[in-house]
């Protein structure tokens, strides 16, 4: 019913930062919305780890709790403070879903996060 393009164009479109990373959450897309957000274009991301968006001040166990849930094939999603390209810090909210092939296991994990700074 829906044409494949339209799923394409929609997440492509996303008021919502969107990006699909492989199993170790190495960027593989990027929407328009994460390169507002980040300050990254697709081009730079692309290839890159989701941790170069880390301010590195984001306790670790926070980050120890995702990767469990994840690795437990659940979402998981929280806050975290993010970092733009130009250096300037983000609250994120962060969702991440795990994508499952048809044999159950992860093949990719896709992230959606929006800009929460202003709400706090
Ligand atoms: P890391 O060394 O990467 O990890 C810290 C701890 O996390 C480790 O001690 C380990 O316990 C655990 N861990 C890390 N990678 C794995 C793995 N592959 N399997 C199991 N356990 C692991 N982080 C952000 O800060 N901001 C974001 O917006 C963000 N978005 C993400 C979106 C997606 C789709 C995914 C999959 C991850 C995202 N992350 C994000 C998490 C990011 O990939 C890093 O794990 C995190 O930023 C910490 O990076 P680090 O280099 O400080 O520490």
């Amino acid at each position: 019913l829906l044409p494949p393009d339209v799923y394409r164009q929609a997440v492509s479109q996303a008021d919502l930062a969107i990006s699909i990373t492989d199993p170790k959450a190495r960027i593989l897309y990027a929407n328009d919305s994460f390169s507002r957000i980040t300050g990254y274009s697709a081009e730079e991301i692309v290839g890159l780890n989701e941790s170069v968006l880390s301010n590195h001040t984001t306790p670790r166990e926070l980050y120890q709790e995702m990767w469990t849930a994840l690795q437990a094939h659940q979402p998981w999603s929280g806050k975290l403070l993010n970092k733009r390209k130009c250096g300037g810090t983000y609250l994120a909210e962060v969702s991440i879903t795990p994508v499952h092939n048809a044999a159950g296991e992860i093949t990719h994990f896709l992230g959606m996060h929006r800009d929460v700074t202003e709400l706090h």
